[in-house]
């Protein structure tokens, strides 16, 4: 059974079907008989959804972020799966790197001379001496880190548990945050939002940052204090932000971000769903939750994420 008010049923059914022989593929509005559902693909349902289906074995999260489902008490007692695909990791730190290599090369300044008809020669930097720091270590945030090390950058890395990857400097645990974002040049927030994490990023933690530091946040806006957020970036102590998640979204239009010169906003399209490369997994999932084995990427509601 098929939920989502964002997401193209005809799409998902056409690539899904050819690996489920046998496995009707319905929109939740025609289901005529409740008992008969036994998987929910969904994305973003109404409270109160999943009442009338009582055999259900597994609920796919249409994305990545869980943070719209998991806070909820209406949640049937089964596996929860979110999406998880090697193209969606590609296409956020695609997002990543575009955003740390226009700060690491300078290309604001660049873009400002070029308004103002004005030659301005800044010596490149090495991406060595750039320290890049990413919240979140999770399936996105250590693909992405792994990505920028490749660039060259000097990557540091924080998640909740002890992390080891190669080429990255991980630390853990809310007692290193501090230290964490004093050696950040460059912050990425990679972090999905839960009750620890809503409104990490305070303004006492902002001011944490280097003078001068560049902000990118592709997770979700409400980690941060937005309001301190614009603030330090009026105030030049932060000095640029990529912002592609904010916590009032579609960002109002009054927002004084949109007017920002040092700001750079996108419409929460860091990485986006693509049923042609997910829809194996999920059908890989539906089979295992099928044969009553454990399912890949599954989200724990207790944990948050
Ligand atoms: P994962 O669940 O795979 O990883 C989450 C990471 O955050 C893990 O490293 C985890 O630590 C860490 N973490 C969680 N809670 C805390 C905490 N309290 N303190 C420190 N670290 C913490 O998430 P993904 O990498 O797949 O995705 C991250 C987020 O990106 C999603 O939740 C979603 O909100 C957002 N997103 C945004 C998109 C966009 O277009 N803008 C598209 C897709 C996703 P540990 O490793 O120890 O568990």
């Amino acid at each position: 059974m098929f939920y989502s008010e964002f997401d193209s049923f005809d799409a998902w059914s056409a690539l899904l079907a050819p690996h489920l022989p046998g496995v009707r593929i319905c929109r939740a509005e025609t289901v005529q008989h409740p008992d008969d559902v036994h998987y929910a693909l969904a994305w973003k349902p109404p409270y109160g959804f999943f009442a009338p289906y009582r055999n259900l074995k597994l609920l796919v999260n249409l994305g990545t972020g869980v943070d719209s489902l998991v806070g909820r008490d209406d949640l049937p007692a089964i596996p929860i799966v979110r999406l998880s695909d090697p193209d969606m990791s590609r296409m956020m730190a695609g997002y990543v790197l575009f955003a740390v290599l226009r700060y690491a090369r300078d290309i604001p300044a660049f873009e400002r001379a070029q308004r103002e008809q004005r030659w301005h020669y800044l010596h490149p930097r090495s991406p060595s001496g750039i320290r890049v720091g990413v919240l979140g270590l999770g399936e996105l945030g250590a693909y992405t880190a792994q990505e920028l090390a490749r660039q060259g950058f000097d990557v540091r890395g924080w998640s909740r548990t002890p992390k080891a990857i190669a080429g990255i400097q991980c630390c853990s645990g809310l007692t290193s945050l501090n230290d964490f974002l004093s050696q950040s040049d460059i912050l990425v927030v990679m972090l999905p939002l839960t009750p620890q994490t809503a409104g990490l990023l305070s303004a006492e933690r902002l001011s944490r940052l280097p003078a001068g530091a560049a902000f990118i946040n592709v997770s979700r806006g409400a980690i941060v204090d937005q309001a301190a957020l614009t603030e330090a970036l009026r105030a030049g102590q932060i000095a640029q932000a990529t912002l592609d998640v904010f916590d009032r979204e579609p960002l109002p239009p009054d927002d004084p971000l949109w007017r920002m010169d040092n700001v750079l906003i996108t419409p929460h399209l860091a990485s986006v769903a693509i049923p042609a490369s997910a829809a194996q997994q999920v059908a890989d999932n539906i089979q295992r939750a099928a044969r009553g084995e454990p399912v890949n990427g599954q989200v724990f509601p207790e944990r948050g994420y």
